[in-house]
């Protein structure tokens, strides 16, 4: 059986982490980093690449870079128009009624963009574990609808993998506490990212985890702190220079970077100096941008978004019906968990101080990588009650919401509801199902339409269909109808306001697989290609050393030798033409060796 790898898929960096001897394990990827930016860039000439090297082509290249997509995930492009003004490339709607990044010819949709990504950190564990991966876990916000859900899923497809289990991003992480500390606790799990807030209250023992009460917001992060310092950087650049940059993505860009960067340095400073040089020219010549920013000074700016994490807190401990003073730990999750300002709040909150035994940028993938041993059978299991963090329900007459399974409730849940016609010999039923808390169903999330068909003709309300709607261990909805008077029973299909069809993500699934082969077939050229030089490097050098030990006859088949193995390097990209020279080569090597020896 292959390893089930873990992966944290962040809005701002993805880690995936491993189970190796019963312990947690963080992969290494190819640049040698433990975490992965969830950045895919794109090139002029349609080159792509994903991780640090398309974060660094950010600035140079924003309109060709992609960050941030989880932001977008699963939702509907008229949903997400708040978000657009976050990223600096331009977002279009797509056919399937998601935001779109147009690149070239083609519109990517966030679920292709997220399993580019995906299929970075799959390659990186292959070549860590020298093993083809196929299966996944991967951890979620909370707050992540059944749309969101699935279209992680769908991501995961794409890039070849099977995702055996959703998880919750803080129930990974009480799920990591479980593993290394085996006590009776009750922890929050503060949860504060790059693009989402969750604040979790879950009880742990020593096989046991059960999430009590979640809150969060998904669309609030520390790009959102970011952006805080945009407005003033540009607002300060336009007083002074009478210069308006609102519109120059360029520019915007090198604000972002500037307003994170100062943002990171204040974690650990009590003051930062932004110097933008040649920012805009005018007729003036260059201008440039230069400010100084203290920790009070940003304390005050960012205090909003802060205090809206912590209204979160209160209300998470009173829908687990918990006083502060009865949470034992906070566990601090997530890259903006470092704000000092943020740990003071939550300290204050909670009355206590923090646990920083958990690296809050792995905590959340070495859960991840837990669920995957469990599931593996190389961990013992723990028994883990997570909740749903939204209610699930029907549209009912006069366009309100009857939630069917309230928020909170634990998973995996179930809700049977009678259903049944209103005229005469009516043959269908259509029902609309939604996310939310709100009483308007249309103020609540869609999660799409199915019909009941096939409805026995009868008076107005004699057909009774059970209609039976769950919520999977992965937070994901199925629904089920069972006609009472026919026997029959049905498996229904939701039909998405925005989304894809299986049958598109599988065409994208066999797409990238096709495109993996390609690189397969480059990937193992530049092997052979390394391996050849570094085998003619090995030669040389002996020739270097030994010249005058060698036979003359010897040295100049060597000699040819040699220079067929440049010329080849040069010229030949033939797969057999080089894996019999690299054989030949070294065969001569060891040849020469046993001549010296
Ligand atoms: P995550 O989604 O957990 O990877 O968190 C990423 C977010 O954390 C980004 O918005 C980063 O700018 C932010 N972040 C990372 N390190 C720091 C730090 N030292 N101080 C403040 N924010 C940070």
């Amino acid at each position: 059986m292959s390893t089930i790898i873990g992966i944290d898929l962040g809005t701002t960096n993805s880690v995936c982490a491993i189970i190796e001897r019963g312990e947690p394990r963080i992969i290494i990827n190819e640049e040698g980093g433990r975490t992965t930016p969830s950045v895919v860039g794109f090139s002029k000439n349609g080159e792509r690449f994903v991780g640090d090297i398309a974060k660094r082509q950010m600035h140079i290249n924003p309109e060709g870079t992609v960050h941030s997509i989880k932001r977008f995930m699963g939702r509907p492009y008229e949903d997400s128009t708040d978000d657009l003004r976050l990223v600096g490339y331009p977002l279009v709607k797509a056919q399937s009624g998601e935001c779109g990044v147009p690149i070239g010819d083609r519109v990517f949709t966030p679920r292709e963009i997220a399993a580019m990504v995906l299929q970075k950190l799959k390659r990186s564990a292959e070549d860590f574990l020298g093993e083809t991966i196929t299966e996944a876990v991967i951890t979620v916000p909370a707050y992540f609808t059944d749309r969101q859900r699935q279209a992680t899923r769908d991501a995961g497809t794409i890039a070849g993998l099977d995702v055996l289990r959703i998880i919750n991003e803080p129930t990974a992480a009480a799920l990591a506490y479980v593993h290394d500390r085996k006590q009776n606790s009750r922890i929050a799990v503060y949860d504060f990212g790059g693009g989402t807030f969750d604040i979790s209250i879950v009880e742990v023992g020593e096989n046991i985890a059960e999430v009590r009460a979640t809150r969060g917001n998904n669309a609030l992060g520390g790009a959102d702190v970011d952006q805080i310092l945009v407005e003033w950087l540009r607002g300060l650049f336009e007083k002074e220079q009478q210069i308006d940059v609102s519109k120059e993505r360029v520019v915007l860009q090198r604000l972002r970077d500037a307003a994170e960067r100062a943002k990171m340095e204040l974690s650990t400073s009590h003051s930062t100096d932004i110097h933008l040089p040649f920012l805009m020219a005018d007729h003036r010549g260059p201008r440039h941008l230069q400010a100084t920013l203290d920790r009070n000074t940003f304390e005050q700016m960012i205090a909003p978004v802060v205090d809206q994490t912590i209204r979160e807190c209160a209300l998470a401990l009173q829908d687990a019906g918990v006083h502060p003073n009865d949470v034992d730990e906070v566990v601090m999750v997530g890259g903006s968990s470092r704000i000092p300002m943020v740990q003071q709040r939550v300290e204050e909150a909670f009355g206590r101080p923090l646990n920083k035994g958990f690296n809050p940028d792995e905590v959340v993938a070495v859960g991840a990588a837990i669920q995957a041993g469990i599931l593996e059978g190389d961990l013992k299991s723990v028994t883990l009650l997570d909740v749903t963090n939204l209610s699930l329900g029907i549209e009912v007459t006069g366009g309100r919401f009857a939630p069917l399974i309230p928020k909170n409730s634990t998973l995996p849940a179930q809700k049977t509801q009678l259903v049944s016609t209103v005229v005469d010999n009516q043959r269908t039923v259509k029902i609309h199902v939604l996310q939310g808390e709100e009483e308007k169903a249309r103020n609540n999330v869609s999660l799409g339409q199915f019909e009941l068909t096939g409805i026995q003709p009868g008076r107005a309300g004699s057909p009774r269909i059970r209609v039976k709607f769950g919520i999977d261990a992965s937070g994901m909805v199925q629904v089920t109808a069972h006609d009472l008077r026919s026997g029959v029973s049905q498996s229904v299909e939701i039909d998405v306001p925005t989304g894809m069809s299986k049958f598109d993500v599988e065409r994208l699934r066999d797409e990238v697989a096709d495109q993996e082969q390609a690189d397969e077939g480059d990937r193992e050229l530049r092997r052979l290609r390394k391996g050849i030089e570094s085998r003619l490097v090995s030669i040389e050098a002996l020739l270097r050393d030994h010249r005058g030990e060698l036979h003359k006859s010897e040295l100049s088949g060597i000699e040819q030798a040699l220079k067929r193995g440049r010329m080849a390097l040069l010229k030949s990209s033939d797969r057999s033409n080089l894996t019999d020279l690299g054989a030949y080569l070294e065969r001569m090597e060891s040849h020469v060796r046993s001549q010296l020896s």
